[in-house]
């Protein structure tokens, strides 16, 4: 079995971002918003600060308090949209309930969308446009490519189909030729339906629901979730230990979907500058 390490091909497309961006004539601009004092937005919010540090971004952090209205959040949002030296625009998810996400996103002009969160991208990326990549289906896929596995003719399998993973997941294999199902909380039979992935994806957020007999023998498996266990220890969906004696490829948790996720966040942005300032790669 070998390990998917996603934390070492993240590290690989930040150092290679870092070249292209000393390239350009100005460097990408990020533009994070958090609004509240959820401790795990907090984090991932430093992670960002931290990736664009290492691949020579401009960063700016908006910490909002959770009272902050509809209205000021929009207001901030097109301020951002008109800023010259701001490529991309993240509003870090999920917000207080008394904010609507969907206004929010669809707030963000699309072209600093580097989340790929906007509809106008989601349409694009379902239609097979060259643009944005949504950032965690975007790094399963540069993940399989970094190791050889194209998806072409094999039957795949995601598990979950929330609009940021599950779904945009579905599509990217479907466009790589791949077979897909796509399960969800009412999927009868999921054993069956796993047991016949080549390739198997699961976005759930329920720690040890992919059991080794779940698992096709030589099958990839890929773990996008994000759990904590009983010790408060990150981890996935996927028994690792007991799918790792029958998985070809398999990504661990900590170290897979989440660092790809980050770096792509950071293709995107870069992509975003080279977008704006009509950059020619040379
Ligand atoms: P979500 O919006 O809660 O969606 C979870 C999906 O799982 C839903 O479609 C749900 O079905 C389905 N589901 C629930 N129980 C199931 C079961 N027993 N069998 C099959 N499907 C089941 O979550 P999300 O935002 O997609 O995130 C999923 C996981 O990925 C979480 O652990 C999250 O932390 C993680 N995540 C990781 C990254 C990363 O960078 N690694 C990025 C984003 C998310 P219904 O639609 O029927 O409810």
């Amino acid at each position: 079995m070998t390990i998917l390490d996603g934390k070492g091909l993240a590290a690989k497309l930040k150092a290679q971002t870092r070249e292209e961006t000393a390239r350009l004539p100005r460097r990408p601009g990020l533009a994070v918003i958090l609004v509240g004092d959820d401790p795990a937005s907090r984090v991932y919010v430093n992670g960002k600060k931290k990736d664009c540090e290492e691949c020579g971004f401009y960063s700016e952090e908006y910490a909002l308090p959770e009272a902050t209205s509809q209205q000021e959040l929009l207001e901030l949002i097109r301020t951002l949209n008109d800023r010259d030296n701001i490529d991309g625009i993240l509003v870090q998810m999920p917000l207080p309930r008394h904010l609507l996400p969907r206004e929010v996103i669809q707030a963000i002009s699309p072209e600093k969308d580097v989340d790929c969160f906007h509809p106008q991208n989601v349409g694009a990326m379902f239609t097979g446009s060259a643009g944005f990549l949504p950032c965690t289906p975007g790094g399963v896929m540069a993940l399989l490519d970094e190791y050889g596995i194209d998806p072409a003719g094999k039957q795949a399998v995601v598990l979950g189909r929330s609009n940021i993973v599950g779904k945009p997941m579905a599509v990217l294999l479907l466009d790589r030729n791949a077979t897909v199902t796509i399960c969800h909380s009412k999927t009868p039979n999921l054993t069956e339906i796993c047991r016949q992935a080549d390739i198997l994806v699961s976005a759930v957020g329920k720690t040890g629901l992919v059991t080794g007999d779940m698992v096709k023998e030589g099958a990839v498996v890929v773990d996008v979730a994000m759990n904590r266990d009983e010790n408060g220890r990150l981890c996935g969906d996927v028994d690792f230990l007991a799918v790792s004696r029958k998985a070809s490829y398999l990504t661990p948790v900590p170290g897979g979907v989440g660092p790809m996720t980050r770096a792509m966040l950071m293709r995107n942005t870069l992509f975003s500058a080279q977008r704006r300032q009509n950059f020619e790669k040379g």
